[in-house]
């Protein structure tokens, strides 16, 4: 950390840190306060982490599964002694509250290190004997080269090690770029990583911004993957930008997710666990439900029950523990978020709590902050944008459905797939509507129950491929069947 009272980072590169000419701000969401210098890197600094990136190739990649899971395991074992530190920087970041970095983002990112270095066990090979033509086949699964990894503001580390562990416990180098809004958790995992003995330019960290940094590293002819995480929107850029070069390409992107309440759903559950999936991370996580539909015979009790639990939640100063929310991520974020409520206003809509509504009342050095309440809206048509587009934020609109096809129908109704959320206790509707929604994520009277194993991604515009177990693993390699004739 520098002297001052701005925290000024610097990149990883060949496992040194190593300082930038240029800088971009980044802010205390939670304050308005500029606290931190992030490195404006360009193709020059992208140059210098692929080149260091390529030089470790040769030697990581030839060690063995266990040698690289001993360093993935040393390094979350540091994580985890410095959950704190971590925890207290992520909230500092990204405005989320401390509790959730602390008992979510932490927590989970050091998983997803001890959940690679033990899986990468199982993943690299299969075997078939075909007796009749005295011939073994086998496959054998190769790292790639120089993986590039793009991650958003909203989960900073979470994501970032979501992508980095499968990416090295395959045997690949790589050379990353977080959010140019939250870089502070992987530069401190840069820190990590010397000490746990992850050798020079196997993780490189380039910081900037997106049509800087990003963009030199999509467009670098040496990075044959990609693996993305963001809005659909840069997707398509990057698409576009990776396709002289025929780079694989894994992108996580949007949702627009809908939650299906049954009448004969267990009522108290299905609230408690609602509010939670609209509004946890102020809404910004992908997975958030935005869109509610509810049976209308239960549809008023529904109503009147979300709301009173909605304006419980608590939004404020992201260090009380008291508080479910904190800031939202930026002031231009909090316009937009805003923007679509007000829109929805003037298309007739109701606003039953939330923006516009509930005053904060916020700690002084607070009042400047991007804060905003859970909101709750009805009365929106499917056609509006606000049911349409992703808004990434504490909001969430609630309509009435009268059949099962109707809701299915209406669920499947944007540009969108990655997660859905149905809610009833006959089995057979569940599975029912659970297989016809067009997600590539269903929790069933639940939400954001995650085994590492399964694929997680999404359908139609929320993203190509899938991540997770062995779908990170086959995405990470190169696949290469050999057949021995004997
Ligand atoms: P974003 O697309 O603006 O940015 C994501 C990353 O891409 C950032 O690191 C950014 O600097 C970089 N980037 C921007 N332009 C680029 C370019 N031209 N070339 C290369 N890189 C570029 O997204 P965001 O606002 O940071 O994140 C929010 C979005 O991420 C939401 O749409 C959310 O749904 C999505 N998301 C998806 C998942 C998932 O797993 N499906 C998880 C979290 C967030």
């Amino acid at each position: 950390m520098s002297k001052s009272s701005v925290l000024v980072l610097e990149n990883f590169i060949g496992g040194k840190f190593v300082s930038c000419q240029r800088h971009v701000d980044s802010y205390d969401p939670s304050t308005g306060e500029v606290y931190c210098q992030v490195p404006d890197s360009g193709p020059e600094e992208v140059d210098a982490a692929v080149a260091a990136a390529k030089q470790a190739f040769p030697d990581w990649s030839s060690r063995s599964p266990e040698q690289r899971a001993q360093v993935l395991n040393k390094l979350a074992d540091l994580m985890e002694q410095n959950l704190e530190k971590l925890a207290q920087a992520e909230s500092r970041d990204q405005g989320k509250t401390v509790t959730f970095a602390r008992t979510v983002d932490i927590p989970r990112s050091v998983h997803n290190f001890r959940f690679f270095a033990s899986s990468v066990f199982h993943h690299l090979s299969d075997c078939s004997l075909m007796d009749h033509l005295s011939c073994l086949n086998y496959t054998q699964r190769c790292p790639v080269g120089v993986a590039g990894l793009i991650s958003p503001w909203n989960l900073p580390l979470y994501l970032l090690t979501w992508k980095v562990a499968p990416a090295i416990a395959a045997g690949n180098t790589v050379v990353a770029k977080p959010s140019e809004m939250t870089s502070v958790t992987a530069w401190m995992l840069c820190q990590l990583m010397q000490e746990a003995g992850v050798p020079p330019g196997v993780v490189n960290m380039v910081f900037g911004t997106g049509p800087r940094a990003g963009d030199a590293l999509v467009g670098h002819p040496d990075v044959p993957l990609i693996s993305f995480t963001g809005s659909t929107a840069t997707a398509q850029r990057i698409t576009e930008r990776s396709a002289p070069y025929c780079k694989k390409l894994s992108l996580e992107l949007g949702g627009k997710n809908p939650a299906v309440i049954f009448a004969d759903a267990d009522l108290e559950r299905c609230i408690e666990t609602t509010v939670r999936s609209s509004f946890s991370n102020q809404g910004e996580i992908c997975l958030c439900t935005s869109r509610i539909y509810v049976e209308r015979s239960i549809y008023s009790e529904f109503l009147h029950k979300f709301v009173s639990a909605a304006k419980r939640w608590k939004t404020g100063a992201p260090s009380d523990p008291s508080n479910n929310n904190g800031a939202l991520i930026s002031k231009e974020h909090l316009e937009k978020v805003r923007s679509f409520v007000a829109l929805a206003k003037s298309e007739g809509a109701v606003i039953h709590c939330g923006e516009g509504v509930d005053p904060l009342v916020l700690p002084e050095p607070n009042r400047s902050g991007y804060f905003m309440p859970a909101t709750v809206i009805s009365g929106v048509s499917d056609t509006s944008r606000v049911m349409q587009e992703e808004i990434f934020g504490p909001v969430t609109c609630i309509s009435p459905f009268d059949s099962e096809d109707e809701a299915v129908s209406r669920a499947n109704g944007v540009r969108y797939g990655l997660s859905a959320t149905v809610w009833s206790t006959d089995v057979g509707k569940v599975h029912r509507v659970a297989q016809r929604i067009q997600a590539g994520l269903v929790w069933t009277n639940c939400w954001l129950v995650r085994d590492l194993n399964l694929p997680f991604g999404g359908m139609k515009n929320s993203g190509v491929g899938r991540e997770g177990g062995k779908d990170s693993f086959n995405f990470f390699t190169e696949v290469k069947t050999i057949a021995i004739k004997h």
